[in-house]
């Protein structure tokens, strides 16, 4: 597809993550020509861990055509587990054949580097018409005159300034682009603790070749969660079942200390162990094969709904306006999906003076959707983190209900009362919320309502409500 602007309008992306990668590729696949993409790190270091790829995910990395680098990494996943912490009690085992039957796409996880390498391999395929800048940090915004100011590692003195037609905060959830636009209205940025961290395991094949049982859940294609009080763990087997991906999330002790610093760090094994010294023996010799200098501890930090993702000719995607707790896997994929509608909202454009209202438009499109996952994805922590035994109780309860799923896959009854389809408590296995999510087809969404919201947004109308 060929932009009517694609020749002339100059993309400006601040990061190299999931969100950049994606609004990068997906802008030079529908014509752009001229995208710059900063990145302050001096290369796509990818982050080793798992990443859940649901249906919506894979539909866009087809659409991207980069689905093949990803192929062989993915796993099938036939079943999610979900068990108690401490005893190993399988509370409900959630079948996930119909995924694929009713989303078109079956649910797949995979290593997260092979994600982000091949959203980066397609984008280098499109060079020239996407350039990368690393070791460049985007330090300050220019929103009337729609220039970055960039300054490159070693650099001396304040950097120097860039012009660009669309400015695209891809910067992640500690975002300079959304703290620029924040302080355009005297507002503060202010991320949100969680109190919550996050430790990322990953055990190789040879490591658990002496546990049978740690060995037959690598060979599977089931996620297992275990869950007890303020803590769970979630693990699968990525990379062709070579490596068992391990994430946990529990009160954050070492980050809390010092909570402007540091949002990853080595963390100490023993330390780890001990906060799950309750959990079952699976769970604490999986925990015990960790190779010490290999436990890395992420702080999990949210933000409150922004007033608006737009200002001016910028727009933020991603975590940098709608960081979402890893509990319903789908932070990577919502990010992902924000570069696609950008991409599509942006080559619609005719005239370089409707930037703005085509911004807005994506804004509408993304906004209200995004940020109802971020609540799923906190209720889903908040379940299965709770304290209390009666309400743990209850929620069990619950569990078992949604053993084997909706008994009627079509009509999905939206009370708890009613056991053909009660609520699953981990909100990600929600028959309700996977269709939500997994049945979106976020560019065709775009495709059909581009009309009138344009319309809407050129006339300066406010915007409603798309969930
Ligand atoms: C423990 C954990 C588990 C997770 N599991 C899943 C999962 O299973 N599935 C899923 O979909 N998601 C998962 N996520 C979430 C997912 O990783 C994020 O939502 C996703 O990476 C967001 O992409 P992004 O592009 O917005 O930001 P990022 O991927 O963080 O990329 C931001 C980029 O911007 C760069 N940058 C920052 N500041 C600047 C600057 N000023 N100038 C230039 N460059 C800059 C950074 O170096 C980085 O490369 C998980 C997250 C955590 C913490």
């Amino acid at each position: 597809m060929t932009a009517p602007l694609g020749q002339t309008l100059r993309i400006a992306i601040a990061g190299a993550g999931m969100s950049g990668l994606a609004a990068a590729l997906a802008l030079a696949r529908n014509g752009f020509t001229h995208i710059h993409v900063y990145e302050v790190a001096s290369n796509l270091g990818f982050v080793g861990a798992g990443i859940q790829v649901a249906p919506n995910l894979s539909r866009q990395l087809q659409r991207l055509g980069v689905w093949e680098h990803l192929a062989d990494d993915a796993v099938e996943m036939e079943a999610a587990s979900v068990r108690a912490g401490a005893t190993d009690e399988e509370l409900t085992n959630v079948k996930l054949a119909h995924v694929a039957e009713r989303y078109g796409q079956p649910h797949r996880v995979a290593h997260r580097a092979a994600l982000a390498n091949a959203l980066y391999e397609g984008c280098k395929a499109a060079a020239p018409s996407i350039a990368f800048h690393f070791s460049t940090s985007i330090v300050e915004i220019d929103f009337a005159h729609h220039r970055i100011q960039i300054r490159q590692r070693n650099e001396e003195g304040e950097g120097h300034w860039v012009d660009a037609d669309v400015i695209l905060g891809a910067d992640g959830v500690k975002s300079v682009v959304r703290k620029c636009m924040l302080a355009v209205h005297g507002e503060l940025d202010d991320a949100e603790d969680t109190g919550q961290s996050a430790y990322r395991i990953m055990l190789r094949r040879e490591q658990l070749a002496h546990d049978p049982e740690l060995l037959t859940m690598l060979d599977s294609h089931s996620t297992f969660r275990w869950i007890g009080a303020r803590r769970h763990i979630i693990a699968y087997p990525i990379s062709g079942h070579t490596i068992f991906n391990i994430s946990t999330a529990q009160p954050d002790t070492n980050f809390a200390a010092e909570p402007t610093a540091a949002w990853t760090t080595r963390a100490d094994k023993a330390a780890m162990c001990t906060l799950y010294a309750d959990f079952c023996p699976a769970v604490r010799r999986m925990l015990g094969l960790v190779t010490e200098s290999e436990v890395c501890e992420w702080k999990l930090r949210v933000h409150r709904p922004l007033r608006t993702w737009v200002e001016g000719h910028v727009a933020l995607l991603g975590d940098a306006c709608h960081p979402t707790l890893p509990h319903l896997g789908q932070g990577a994929s919502q990010a992902i999906e924000d570069g696609a509608v950008l991409a599509a909202v942006l080559s619609k454009l005719t005239d370089a003076r409707d930037i703005h209202a085509a911004l807005r438009v994506y804004e509408r499109l993304r906004k209200s959707r995004t940020e109802f996952l971020v609540e799923q994805a906190a209720a889903s922590g908040r379940a299965l983190h709770l304290t209390d035994p009666a309400a743990q109780a209850a929620r069990d309860a619950a569990f078992r209900r949604v053993n084997e799923g909706p008994t009627d896959s079509h009509t999905p009854d939206k009370t708890l009362e009613n056991n053909a389809n009660p609520k699953n408590p981990d909100r990600w296995l929600d028959r309700e919320v996977q269709d939500f999510v997994y049945g979106f087809d976020c560019v065709a969404d775009a495709e059909g309502r581009w009309g009138a919201y344009f319309a809407d947004a050129r006339a300066g109308a406010q915007p409603t409500p798309t969930t």
